[in-house]
């Protein structure tokens, strides 16, 4: 029996793939192989790959001159990767909106000067601070465009003027329309949103690749390695590539993106409003700044953690726990997680409330 799974990542994934790639599992379309075992020079592994590629610039509305990439390591991997290969001038701004901001802040002080300009630290991440104006001087301006623990997202872009923005787009990346002109740099783990864990993409404008690293700057840690050898310098994740095409392919047929956020936009609401009217569970995040994606709540009575998780998962609703940073619970309603997961869900709490609150 198939649960719903509000994991945060790796996530929920939709049926229709599943089946798909099950169908798929042995002989992938009369190759005789499946898709894990080919190689990835061969002819049809490179029409899976292009069509993936395809799908994505199709589905995130990619103006022309940008770079698509497919690379491994994780979003962590380009906490270093941007550093090393876009600051010439050797310091760029960054916003901490939580933990993983604050990841890829630490992990840039390695190699450069950052300079936090804006921070929602104060508050325990539970909104999205004003972003002043950038240095133009600046390398660039780093966002985390959803934050996957604290439950918030952007809604309005900042300006940079003639900074490049680059985003980490991990947990929300094709889950509601952006204008990807804004962005000089987006890169996504995939096990959010996208597919299984094991693939980063990574959309970059073309005049960055001209930014040269230093001399000493691994070969596999440079954007012009994968950009010069459409993504296929070493062996790439070519399942988890196969899978995101999949996924991607899923999105166009609901009607692309956009037809997605609105379902989205749906699901959330449900399960917002249902919080908000309630006085045993509360959001503690501020409304205007409150994520599609990920969804924190706290019980009235936080000894009642245990028992609400307990018979969740009894009902089949999974992966409830919040970060022990924020406490209480978190549900993840990425694109896969239906409407009736999350319609199932705001029963049970509506239920447990009655005979616990
Ligand atoms: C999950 C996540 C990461 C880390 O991704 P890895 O692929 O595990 O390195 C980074 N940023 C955000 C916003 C995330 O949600």
């Amino acid at each position: 029996m198939r649960v719903f799974n509000f994991a945060a990542g790796p996530a929920v994934l939709p049926e229709d793939v599943l089946a798909k790639a099950g169908a798929e599992m042995s002989d992938y379309k009369g190759s005789g192989m499946s898709v894990m075992e080919m190689s990835h020079r061969s002819k049809v592994y490179q029409q899976i790959f292009d069509t993936a590629e395809e799908a994505l610039r199709k589905a995130l509305q990619i103006p022309e001159g940008y770079k698509v990439l497919f690379l491994q390591g994780g979003a962590s991997t380009q906490f270093a990767m941007i550093p090393l290969n876009l600051a010439t001038k050797g310091k760029a701004a960054y916003v901490n909106t939580g933990a993983w901001s604050k990841k890829a802040i630490e992990e840039a002080k390695r190699y450069i000067d950052t300079d936090v300009i804006a921070s929602s630290a104060d508050k325990n991440f539970t909104y999205i601070p004003e972003v002043p104006a950038v240095d133009q001087s600046l390398d660039y301006l780093h966002i985390t465009t959803n934050n996957t623990i604290f439950g918030t997202k952007f809604s309005r872009l900042p300006n940079t003027g003639n900074v490049p923005l680059v985003a980490d787009m991990s947990s929300n990346i094709a889950s509601e329309v952006m204008d990807m002109s804004r962005f000089a740099l987006v890169y996504a783990g995939a096990q959010k949103n996208l597919g299984p864990a094991g693939a980063t993409i990574v959309v970059i404008r073309d005049d960055l690749l001209e930014r040269a690293p230093k001399e000493i700057t691994p070969t596999m840690l440079r954007y012009t390695t994968h950009s010069e050898n459409g993504s296929m310098f070493n062996t790439p994740p070519c399942y988890t590539i196969y899978i995101i095409g999949l996924v991607l392919e899923w999105i166009l047929a609901q009607g692309g993106v956009a037809a997605v956020e609105k379902a989205n936009r749906e699901k959330a609401a449900m399960l917002y409003d249902f919080i908000d009217q309630s006085g045993f569970y509360s959001s503690p995040v501020r409304k205007e700044d409150r994520s599609l994606m990920n969804v924190p709540f706290i019980l009235a009575d936080s000894a009642l953690d245990a028992d609400f998780l307990s018979q969740a998962t009894a009902a089949g609703l999974v992966n409830l726990k919040g970060h022990r940073s924020v406490g209480g619970m978190r549900a993840s309603i990425y694109n896969a997680m239906p409407k009736e997961g999350v319609a199932a869900l705001v029963d049970f709490m509506k239920d447990f409330e009655k005979k616990r609150g």
